[in-house]
């Protein structure tokens, strides 16, 4: 049976019933007190789905409160649509495309791939290298140089750093203002373990950060150096990797990015790479773990009009 053919993904009611499942799996909780025993379904033609009463404090609630799916008239079924799509797709699917394949209109297409970036969205501090693991570190820069080769106009570029720990196959980015020991310290000794092991390219400023950890190992892309030839656990080629589908993806699939909207496109690739096939999830199951997401975020996202 195809995936798509799915009843959450067609009927309002199924949907509901998942992400109820998904989000309530000891049953239903109001949101107002946190009463999970004393609530009632309302039933009834008049009554909205998915509303239930609760008898502790008279309030209506649904799933929907508190999530990214608050204050939004899309169908439940519509919503789940919009978040398989968004995580079955290695490099992202774009607000046009959302758009067209769920029948909403542009505007709102842009909002829900917006929300479920949020859902998406991991902000813990990491303990990356915990044990003694690698770790690599590194920087790519986003936009356009026009022809300028290299030289100082690098610091006008978006600058994102991502940090990937090999045992855990997990990686973390950001959007940084600077690439430079005061900016980038702070971030990656916040992320990593003191007893990680370090791997970067021969960039000045990863002399002075190698030297928070337990051991710092560099290539020398310069001479064209990618794997130590003594030793070929010594590489950075795990995160350049994930630049290179970071980019690819960017390229083909957002266009049109802003700088402000950059983060989330990063919470975006860093989502799909953390849950990943490579890391046993499947398309449903990465789709479920994003689901987990939606509650919490929808004060944290600014609406834009
Ligand atoms: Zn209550």
């Amino acid at each position: 049976m195809s995936i798509l053919s799915r009843p959450e993904f067609h009927d309002e009611q199924a949907a509901y019933d998942y992400v109820e499942s998904k989000l309530w799996p000891a049953g239903p909780v109001c949101p107002k007190c946190g009463e999970n025993e004393r609530t009632t379904k309302m039933q009834g033609a008049s009554t909205r789905i998915g509303t239930y009463k609760c008898r502790a404090c008279r309030k209506k609630f649904t799933v929907k409160v508190g999530t990214i799916f608050e204050s939004s008239h899309v169908a439940m079924n519509l919503w789940l649509q919009a978040i398989y799509l968004m995580c079955a797709s290695k490099k992202g699917v774009s607000s046009n495309q959302l758009h067209r394949t769920l029948g909403v209109t542009l505007k709102t297409a842009w909002f829900m791939s917006h929300r479920i970036r949020e859902a998406m969205r991991d902000d813990t501090l990491r303990n990356f290298g915990a044990g003694g693991g690698m770790v690599e570190s590194d920087e790519t820069y986003m936009g356009k140089t026009q022809g300028l080769g290299k030289g100082p106009h690098l610091s006008k570029k978006r600058k994102i750093l991502a940090l990937v720990d090999r045992d855990t196959k997990q990686v973390r980015s950001m959007v940084v203002d600077n690439v430079d020991v005061k900016t980038l310290m702070p971030i990656i000794t916040e992320n990593l373990a003191r007893e990680a092991q370090l791997m970067t390219d021969q960039a000045q400023h990863y002399k002075k950060i190698g030297k928070a950890f337990s051991a710092h190992h560099t290539v020398n892309h310069g001479i064209k150096e990618y794997v130590n030839k003594e030793d070929p656990t010594i590489h950075s080629n795990t995160v350049e990797n994930y630049f290179s589908v970071f980019k690819r993806g960017m390229k083909g699939v957002y266009q049109h990015c802003k700088k402000e909207n950059l983060h989330r496109y990063l919470a975006e690739y860093d989502f799909r790479y953390n849950y990943r096939a490579k890391n046993e999830y499947t398309d449903a199951q990465r789709a479920d773990v994003a689901l987990l997401g939606v509650v919490g975020k929808r004060l944290t996202y600014q609406r834009a009009n």
